[in-house]
């Protein structure tokens, strides 16, 4: 699916197909349709009759196969499940860890399908999203991949946080940087979308519209909820916490980094960014909040996003998070 805000970047990657380089990065914050940008992309280098846009016919036989996920020429490399050891199940009783990165089997996997001729004459097209996600053995695999590119062949890696990726991988990559679409743009997709309050949610996802749509959709008051406590000099901390944890941990930490940053600009600049419905309770916290405090707080905030994806004991995980912002209110 290309949106609306992609139409350019897409015609002109779609009109270079004959001198596209062999590996295309993606780049861009979470929430610009950057995959789906990839599969659009790809599905229109396979088409036998591409429109004059660019885009895919939708009617070939090429079209019918990669929407049923068959292409013979392409693959699409994700997010695994692997089996938890050990160590992990203790963690997690169902013996099933998340998905959180791409193996060494999923590229080597590809190494059959890169080097038979392909089945139509045409392209052979591989898009792994997110790329960030590649472990250590994976990204080497792939590294030889892109050292030796083979005719007729476009890798594209789809990547929120390419610094992620090693420098050898980025070097073999032609960039393509996603930028995020003007707001009025965003917010007019937003409401043909169906999304009530776009400029509230757009805020909240920092510009990004399929950020801001997801946001919308998954919100259910729980954000409000949590976000009203914090502001109350009546809720108590075990409160708080039992709020917060309602929610998914990142999501929780990313409404509190999202508040931490709020307060830290209203200080210095008398603004805020994100939550705008919160306006007057973020002024009357900003004005008791030491500053030297909240940045410490939003340092606390962002190591505990980047390390805790399954803490032991939640709630106390959250009250230590949550600690800091007693003495605000
Ligand atoms: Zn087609």
């Amino acid at each position: 699916m290309i949106h609306s805000w992609q139409t350019g970047l897409f015609t002109r990657l779609a009109s270079r197909r004959q001198s596209l380089p062999h590996a295309l990065l993606l780049h861009g914050r979470a929430g610009l349709g950057k995959t789906d940008f990839a599969m659009a992309l790809a599905q229109s280098l396979l088409c036998d009759a591409p429109l004059e846009n660019g885009e895919a016919c939708g009617q070939c036989p090429a079209c019918g196969w990669f929407a049923a996920g068959n292409h013979p020429d392409f693959r699409w490399v994700s997010l695994q499940e692997e089996d938890a050891t050990d160590e992990d199940v203790a963690s997690d009783a169902k013996g099933k860890k998340p998905p959180t990165q791409i193996g060494v089997d999923a590229i080597r996997a590809l190494s059959g399908f890169m080097t038979t001729s392909t089945h139509r004459q045409g392209m052979r097209i591989v898009v792994i999203a997110p790329a960030d996600a590649l472990n250590v053995n994976a990204a080497n695999a792939l590294l030889k991949t892109l050292e030796e590119p083979l005719p007729g062949t476009l890798m594209m890696l789809v990547s929120d946080e390419p610094g992620r990726l090693p420098a050898t991988i980025r070097s073999r990559c032609q960039n393509v940087r996603f930028d995020l679409p003007p707001a009025a743009e965003a917010e007019a997709w937003l409401s043909r979308a169906g999304v009530e309050q776009a400029s509230l949610f757009l805020a909240l996802a920092g510009g990004a519209p399929l950020e801001a749509q997801r946001l919308a959709t998954q919100d259910a008051g729980l954000r409000p909820a949590l976000l009203r406590m914090l502001s109350n000099p009546e809720a108590s901390l075990v409160q708080l916490s039992e709020q917060a944890i309602k929610m998914a941990t990142p999501e929780w930490i990313g409404w509190l980094q999202r508040w931490a940053h709020d307060l830290v600009e209203q200080k210095l600049v008398g603004q805020i960014r994100y939550h705008l419905d919160f306006t007057e309770a973020l002024g009357r916290m900003a004005q008791k909040a030491d500053l030297f405090d909240l940045l410490s707080w939003e340092r606390q905030l962002r190591e505990a996003r980047r390390l805790a994806q399954h803490p032991l004991n939640a709630r106390l995980f959250a009250e230590s998070l949550l600690l800091p912002v007693l003495a605000m209110r």
